[in-house]
């Protein structure tokens, strides 16, 4: 990091962006060099995600990391306790109880590193993410590459005809876009903040 590492205090920061863009590498990059500076560290993530192992983190490219696997957010407050250093993988798939265990984490004076997409397959600002944001000492930006111009990617454009808001898939079911060549779903207005019904946010 660019910044000088507080002293005596917890901090979280937030890694995200597209899909494909790099945020579990990043995250396990800073992980693996807290490990290197001999500090504890305790790495999670969400049983939803199970692509390729609920038990590690992997990246496309297949870089792996061991990882506790966790249903609810407070689970990582009880098995965090003795870690100096928390990674949270894939974070948009917990509640916003989410925010409040990095908020207590890092008031107990722990790093809280969390990674996870910024937007959801409608562009639309991916829950509790913008809420860690808003929190977070650090805040990162990873960028995937458009593949229908080259551009730097901030989109996730889905490329199968589903409606539910979580859709676990690689490569056959997301692709990522940039700005331009992102196209939005069928039946999704342009409304950057649309008020939201229950039924449109499927658990
Ligand atoms: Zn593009």
């Amino acid at each position: 990091m660019i910044y000088g590492t507080p002293q005596g205090t917890g901090w979280i920061e937030v890694i995200c962006g597209s899909m494909f863009s790099g945020k579990t590498e990043e995250l396990i990059r800073r992980l693996r060099r807290a490990q290197i500076a001999r500090q504890r560290v305790a790495i999670f993530k969400p049983v939803v995600d199970d692509r390729y192992a609920a038990d590690k983190l992997v990246t496309h490219d297949r870089i792996s990391m061991p990882s506790i696997p966790v249903r609810h957010p407070r689970e990582v407050l009880e098995k965090a306790r003795d870690a100096q250093v928390l990674g949270i993988d894939e974070v948009q798939f917990f509640d916003r109880s989410v925010v409040d265990v990095c908020q207590q984490l890092a008031q107990e004076g722990k790093r809280v590193i969390v990674a996870g997409l910024d937007t959801d397959y409608r562009a639309r600002p991916f829950e509790p993410v913008p809420d860690l944001l808003a929190v977070a000492e650090y805040v990162t930006k990873t960028h995937a590459v458009c593949v229908v111009c080259g551009n730097p990617a901030c989109r996730t454009q889905r490329v199968v005809r589903r409606g539910e808001r979580i859709l676990v898939g690689g490569s056959d079911t997301y692709e990522p876009r940039c700005r331009r060549c992102y196209e939005a779903p069928e039946g999704v207005s342009g409304d950057l903040f649309p008020a939201q019904s229950e039924e449109s946010l499927p658990e």
